[in-house]
């Protein structure tokens, strides 16, 4: 696979795809309205844009640092899918020892799923009912995000093809079947087991061994979805400022470096790059994401493949991937890279190690054997939010005005549009089934001080790594260096 004229970060292959969008106008001076949000991201957007539906006479100024989009929303791997942050079976009711474990954060109930430590988190647990409907409500948003989409004029190559994910060693596929068994004990999952011959004919991963898929996702161009966004924002009568950057938000003002924006309402929609705002350096930590973009693929070549129907390809690896088929035909691939620097920095412009071109190739190749030649256009990184326990927020403290959503770690493109509308009823105070679920207000403690939050994050980091590598070789079961960083990361 070759890697020669690769384009490294340019913010993404989808923005470079796009062409970079020309800038609106800063922030003139001080001004007062009646809701500033700071961060044109998905969260940002959607906020502004169903608070406008609610409530059209509101003034609304959205503050961006970049541009709309200039973050993950515009670098994602484009999986619109109803992943709940951290799994489900964080917010149910335990009673006993698996209750003691959660509380403590020394681990969590098997048979969940990309969770994590819950250490220190102040929302209380909920009936099974109420579970069942959040993730319903998750279900439901990939079809509210295509509706808007398609009322808006908005075509950002939306295809719902559902979600696949992989099994290609013996120890992932006994992850994959414990998960399986697991998620079918939900009402609200709709996942089904595909053996590997059934699983080969949807999508063709070498040596597959079992696989799952469920309808709730669709695939998208995240730029082409972001920037229509926030042209619908716009002709809502919602103002974007953009090259202008938020330093402190405060109990009923944001101060810039172009001036202060004076509101009844700040709204927090800063996700990975939080880290960078006054006072909150150790609230969610910054982590990486990478992505390839490959050229455009020979048809002879997809024939091979199949993956005809817009699926979202995921795998059961430690450290997983995560990747879809492009509308014109290329694969995007996204998964190992650096996770975290240090001192809790972001990136610049997307910009990352040309290393993670060849691991990511590697990985591709592995996936797709007949893609020995395909050559990779395009490398990029982003950052997302994680909080200390993993499990995203949505909230707004009365006493000071000041909302917030994020911390979806790497599900966020469906749940900023369920934050979006929990955040409306929030502040235009209409309580309403949104702002009953659990994430609704939910904490989590911050995360420790330097040089501990970098060493933990490589150090697990490395485990994971080491544990694939083992399983890649043939081991059978789950590598016990991985089940140690699953007791430490409150994973499994
Ligand atoms: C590589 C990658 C792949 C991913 N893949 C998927 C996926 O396939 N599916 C999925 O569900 N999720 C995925 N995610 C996560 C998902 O993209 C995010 O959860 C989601 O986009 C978050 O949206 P947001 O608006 O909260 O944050 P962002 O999109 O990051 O927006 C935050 C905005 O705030 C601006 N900002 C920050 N600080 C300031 C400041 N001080 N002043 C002014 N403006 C500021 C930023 O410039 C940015 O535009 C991925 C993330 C990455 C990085």
């Amino acid at each position: 696979m070759a890697t020669g004229s690769m384009i490294n970060g340019k913010t993404s292959h989808w923005w470079h795809q796009l062409g970079q969008p020309s800038r609106r106008p800063g922030l003139p001076g001080d001004l007062t309205v009646d809701v500033a949000i700071v961060g044109a991201g998905f969260t940002g957007l959607w906020t502004a844009y169903y608070l406008k539906q609610a409530r059209p006479n509101l003034k609304i100024a959205v503050i961006e640092q970049e541009h709309a989009g200039y973050g993950a929303s515009g670098r994602n791997g484009g999986w619109l899918t109803n992943s709940i942050t951290g799994g489900r079976e964080q917010y149910l009711k335990q009673s006993g020892f698996a209750a003691f474990l959660r509380r403590s954060g020394l681990g969590r109930l098997p048979g969940g799923f990309g969770g994590g430590l819950a250490s220190g988190s102040t929302s209380g647990p909920v009936s099974r009912d109420t579970v069942e409907r959040f993730q319903t409500l998750f279900n439901q948003t990939v079809t509210e995000v295509m509706r808007v989409a398609e009322l808006e004029g908005v075509d950002a190559d939306i295809k719902r093809g559902g979600e696949f994910n992989v099994a290609y060693t013996p120890a992932q596929e006994a992850r994959l079947r414990r998960f399986a068994a697991a998620e079918q004990r939900w009402r609200s999952t709709d996942l089904q087991l595909l053996e590997a011959s059934e699983a080969r004919a949807k999508i063709n991963v070498a040596g597959t061994r079992a696989a799952i898929w469920h309808p709730h996702c669709a695939r998208i161009h995240p730029a082409k979805l972001v920037s229509g966004l926030a042209e619908a924002v716009t002709r809502l009568g919602v103002t974007i400022y953009e090259g202008t950057r938020a330093i402190e938000l405060e109990s009923g003002q944001v101060i810039t470096d172009h001036g202060t924006v004076r509101a009844d309402f700040v709204v927090r929609a800063t996700e990975g790059f939080t880290a960078n705002l006054k006072g909150l350096k150790r609230l969610w930590l910054p982590m990486n994401s990478s992505m390839i973009a490959t050229e455009p693929i020979a048809p002879e070549i997809w024939d091979e493949i199949g993956w005809r129907e817009g699926e979202t390809l995921g795998d059961f690896a430690h450290v997983y991937m995560y990747a879809q088929r492009t509308a014109d035909d290329r694969i995007a691939f996204g998964g190992r890279g650096v996770p975290y620097r240090y001192g809790s920095r972001t990136d610049n412009d997307g910009t990352t190690q040309p290393v993670t071109a060849q691991t990511l190739g590697d990985l591709l190749r592995r996936f797709f054997p007949q893609l020995q030649n395909t050559r990779i256009e395009h490398l990029w990184s982003g950052v997302l939010g994680v909080p200390r326990d993993w499990s995203a927020t949505v909230g707004l403290d009365r006493s000071t005005g000041i909302a917030w959503a994020g911390g979806y770690v790497g599900t966020g493109v469906a749940a900023t549009n369920l934050a979006g509308r929990t955040l409306t009823d929030l502040i235009i105070g209409e309580r309403s089934e949104l702002t009953e679920m659990p994430w609704v207000d939910h904490r989590a403690r911050r995360w420790e001080f330097e040089p501990l939050r970098w060493i933990a994050t490589r150090g697990l980091y490395t485990a994971y790594g080491v544990a694939d590598r083992q399983e890649f070789a043939g081991r059978k079961t789950t590598s016990p260096i991985a089940k140690i960083a699953d007791v430490i990361t409150g994973r499994h």
